[in-house]
């Protein structure tokens, strides 16, 4: 041990003073009791000329001599307590002491009570890194978690809260509170819902988990957002006392809307169905009534109402089945193909409801192949084709443009028709969405036919737009 060390550190001089100074006082009193014993049977001659000398040497010796017992009782003790204090980690002894240092020559309590010292300490060491990593773990765990998660105690104080909570939840001074474990914020300062207060109440009062689904106004990141929320109960690990509660706040915005849309969507696909059906329906009643009554002058009327109704529910199932075939994502057959000669091909199927109106389509291309599903470029051609046939007024024009965009290619549908006011604009690729049901299903039309447009287009990677203004006519613009 080098002298720097020795006066450095921690020394037991306490204990040292009191061993040195009962040595002494043991050591003198014994010589004195001894010396005066003895004189009874001896004549100590130097004793009676010079007692104060002899008493003095003596009394330096046993000075001597107890300094040298009582440093060698303290110093091993010095060790010991040394690494005591280490192991309760005081920090300001640490260095005193080099890791591995035991004196094996010591005697053997000290030696003993040394190496018991030690394992305790390595034990206790290796506990601390195995709760670091542990701690790290679930600290990893906790912040890569999509959900936002909250622990509290039983005073409604936040012991801990993840990222995504910190985020969505609480406000910046709140944040920096509970980053610094003060624990001075509390449930009811985060959220104003009595209902979330509640459960976690409940969790602490029962020790069960309890769940509830709730809309929360949420800080950052959305607005008010629907949450599915479980709270469990934190349970002491020895006595199994609960003192707080861990709540898991799992965002079903997204599902929640999924939900809406699919209901909305069966909703409207029954309404649409049920229409002509009714139709159909009421015209077979009447026509029943007309044939038993031999009066067939309307039949034929009734017939052509009956045909048209059908018609459209075909229409309807067709479009239904092509945009469940979509979404069930079935593979794109791609191929390349002249998207110039698909779009002659599919105007001269047309060109029978253009010439009911006059209309004039015309095709320009400056793509000369295209990579991608034939049959479902043509399906995306014919219901913007036919959209514009359907929607503008005879006589009008329709332009059938392809060209490139750099690396893509873009197919622009161009009509001189009467155009679509800007409140519907965001609207129109929903499915059956239309601006005048009346005058859509007057024209065949199922309200399905720009949503299957947008789901191909997606499924090509691409895009579809529309550029419109009333009385201005309407350009579609699908990018692949
Ligand atoms: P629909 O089967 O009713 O035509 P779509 O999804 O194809 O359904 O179109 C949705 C609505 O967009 C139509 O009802 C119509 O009001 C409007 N629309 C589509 N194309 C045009 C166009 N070229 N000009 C004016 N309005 C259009």
């Amino acid at each position: 041990m080098s002298k720097s060390r020795f006066f450095s550190g921690y020394y037991p001089w306490r204990l040292f003073r009191r061993f040195f100074w009962s040595q002494v006082l043991v050591l003198n009193l014994l010589f004195l009791i001894s010396l005066g014993i003895a004189s009874f049977v001896i004549d100590f001659g130097f004793y009676r000329t010079e007692p104060l000398i002899v008493m003095g040497i003596y009394f330096v010796l046993s000075l001597l001599g107890s300094a040298f017992f009582a440093f060698r009782f303290a110093n091993p003790l010095k060790r010991v307590i040394l690494k005591a204090l280490r192991i309760a980690n005081k920090k300001q002894y640490r260095e005193v002491l080099d890791e591995e240092t035991i004196l094996e020559d010591e005697p053997g309590e000290y030696f003993e009570l040394e190496m018991a010292l030690d394992k305790i300490r390595k034990k206790l060491k290796k506990r601390r890194t195995q709760l670091a990593q542990g701690r790290e773990e679930s600290q990893v765990l906790m912040s890569s978690l999509e959900d936002a998660v909250i622990s509290i105690n039983n005073d409604e104080k936040i012991l801990y809260c993840n990222n995504r909570f910190t985020a969505q939840f609480l406000s910046l001074e709140q944040a920096s509170e509970v980053e610094r474990f003060t624990q001075n914020v509390i449930l009811s300062a985060v959220f104003r819902e009595p209902e979330i207060l509640e459960i976690f109440k409940q969790t602490m009062v029962t020790g069960d988990t309890k769940y509830a689904s709730l809309r929360i106004p949420t800080l950052r990141g959305g607005g008010t957002r629907f949450f599915s929320i479980r709270v469990s109960a934190l349970r002491e690990e020895k006595t199994r006392e609960v003192y707080g509660a861990m709540g898991l706040f799992h965002d079903i915005t997204t599902l929640k809307s999924a939900e809406q849309i699919r209901i909305e969507f069966v909703e409207n696909a029954s309404h649409e169905l049920r229409t002509p059906l009714t139709s159909v329906k009421g015209f077979l009643e009447t026509l029943k009534d007309d044939v038993s009554q031999q009066k067939m002058d309307q039949l034929p009327y009734f017939l052509s109402v009956i045909s048209k109704n059908v018609d459209r529910l075909i229409d309807l199932v067709n479009d239904l089945m092509t945009l469940s075939a979509l979404e069930s994502h079935s593979p794109l057959q791609k191929s390349v193909f002249v998207p110039e000669a698909v779009t002659l091909d599919l105007v001269e199927r047309l060109a029978t409801l253009s010439a009911e109106k006059q209309i004039k389509i015309s095709v320009k291309s400056s793509v000369p192949t295209l990579d991608a599903d034939e049959a479902k470029v043509e399906q995306v051609l014919q219901n913007l084709i036919g959209n514009a046939i359907k929607y503008i007024q005879p006589g009008g024009e329709i332009q059938v443009i392809w060209e490139k965009l750099g690396e893509r290619v873009a197919l622009r549908v161009i009509d001189n028709g009467p155009g679509i006011a800007e409140e519907h604009l965001p609207r129109l690729f929903e499915r059956f969405y239309r601006i005048e049901k009346g005058r859509s299903r007057d024209s065949g039309g199922t309200g399905l036919g720009l949503a299957i447009a947008k789901h191909i287009m997606g499924s090509h990677g691409g895009t579809i737009a529309v550029k419109s203004k009333p009385l201005s006519g309407s350009e579609f613009i699908c990018v692949f």
